[in-house]
């Protein structure tokens, strides 16, 4: 409060009373510490004295003020305490003093001025460089934004890619698989068609090959000639079989004769069930002197002993053959195997009509050409008699009973 009160007086021109108070508040300000308004309180004391003219003193004043720290922030009061020192001076005719101050206050002044103007530059440049800096940090986060997205689409790429790969792999995998299934299909089909054909060309009561079979066969060689045996069979009386039996008993007679029938036979020999009771054989390796053994050994195999229907039944069965063997004495004669089957036919319907349980064979025949062959055909029986073939037969076991 003296302090303050000291300032009063002095801006009311009281001098006197402005000394007094701030004589009486600096030792209370340099007890408690309060360097501003101690610093205050000894510049109104120091212009007191100025204007009292107690230069002496003033100038002792002056000097501690002089001594005493000024900060920063403080410069600018100092220069206003100048040039309120000054005018004091100016006031009382000290004219030198005032100057003196004069120039150190404008000192005082331009150093502020410059530090400000040092500080401006500093906050400036700091500024700047921040704004470089944020510059830089942002170039550089968009050049990462922009390594990134490349990275990200150079993966993407990568992936398009694998998968693309992948779905070829896939393409190609399923593609095999189709194609691999394709042929074995196309095996299967095969198999099943080879077994159909099989199938087709079986007699299923018997197993034997059946007709068709044997017209495959013949088709396939063509027009070439028969060599070899050709004997077509026939089941004497079945009609009575069937009568008396049953239709069952017939089928079972039929299953015995064609395995009896194939028992005679040799590997190579085709065995064919012609049709109801009718049986063929083809022996290509078979030789004209040997066909009448072959015929003796069929008669005996089916006639030799009977046939057994059910656990009782026992029946005697015997069959008739007509054969003909290629090449045909004496000019060794081959036939297409049609009419070779023919003549087969014609020879059983001969031992048929001899008497049944026999094989008749043409053993030898005078025909070159078809109109020859043809008359054969037309009458067999009246060829036989005019010797433009040769009969020959053999009977079939006694049947005793
Ligand atoms: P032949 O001595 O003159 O040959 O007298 P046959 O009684 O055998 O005469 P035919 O050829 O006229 O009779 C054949 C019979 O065979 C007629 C038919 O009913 C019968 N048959 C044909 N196929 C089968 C068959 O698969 N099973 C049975 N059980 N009978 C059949
Ligand atoms: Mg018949
Ligand atoms: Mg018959």
């Amino acid at each position: 409060l003296q302090a303050a009160l000291a300032d009063f007086y002095l801006h009311n021109e009281q001098p006197e009373q402005a000394r007094k108070l701030a004589e009486a508040a600096l030792p209370l300000l340099q007890r408690f510490g309060e360097p501003r308004a101690l610093r205050t309180a000894r510049h109104n004391l120091a212009v007191a004295l100025v204007k009292l003219r107690a230069f002496d003193a003033a100038h002792v004043q002056i000097a501690l003020l002089e001594q005493m720290p000024v900060g920063d922030e403080d410069t600018r009061s100092r220069a206003e305490e100048m040039r309120e020192l000054g005018e004091a001076w100016i006031a009382v005719g000290q004219a030198k003093e005032a100057l003196a101050l004069y120039h150190a206050e404008r000192r005082l002044t331009q150093e502020v001025q410059q530090r400000a103007r040092e500080a401006m530059l500093t906050e400036l440049r700091a500024k700047y460089d921040a704004d470089q800096q944020k510059a830089k940090v942002e170039l550089l986060r968009r050049e990462r934004a922009v390594q990134e997205q490349t990275l990200a689409n150079q993966n993407t790429a990568h992936k398009v890619t694998a998968i693309g790969g992948l779905l070829l792999a896939l393409c190609a995998v399923i593609a095999v698989l189709a194609l691999l299934r394709m042929r074995q299909a196309h095996q299967r089909l095969r198999a099943n068609q080879a077994l159909l054909q099989v199938l087709s060309e079986r007699d299923p009561l018997t197993q034997l090959a059946n007709r068709r079979h044997f017209l495959a066969a013949m088709q396939a060689r063509g027009a070439e000639p028969l060599t070899g045996g050709l004997l077509m069979l026939d089941i004497d009386h079945f009609k009575r079989v069937n009568d008396s039996y049953g239709h069952g008993a017939g089928d079972q007679v039929i299953q015995a004769v064609a395995k009896r029938l194939q028992r005679t036979l040799r590997e190579g020999d085709l065995l064919v069930r012609w049709g109801g009771e009718e049986f063929l054989i083809m022996a290509p390796s078979l030789k004209p002197a040997h066909v009448q053994l072959l015929a003796d050994r069929l008669l005996i195999a089916v006639a030799e002993s009977p046939v057994s229907i059910g656990a009782e039944q026992q029946l005697r069965v015997t069959i008739s053959i007509g054969f003909v063997c290629f090449p045909l004495p004496p000019a060794g004669l081959s036939l297409h195997w049609e009419r070779a089957v023919n003549w087969a036919d014609l020879a059983l319907y001969a031992a048929k009509h001899r008497g049944r349980n026999r094989a008749v064979g043409i053993t030898e025949a005078q025909a070159e050409d078809e109109e020859s062959q043809a008359r054969i055909e037309a009458d067999f029986e009246g060829a036989a008699l005019a010797a433009r073939i040769k009969l020959d037969q053999v009977n079939g076991p006694l049947q005793l009973g």
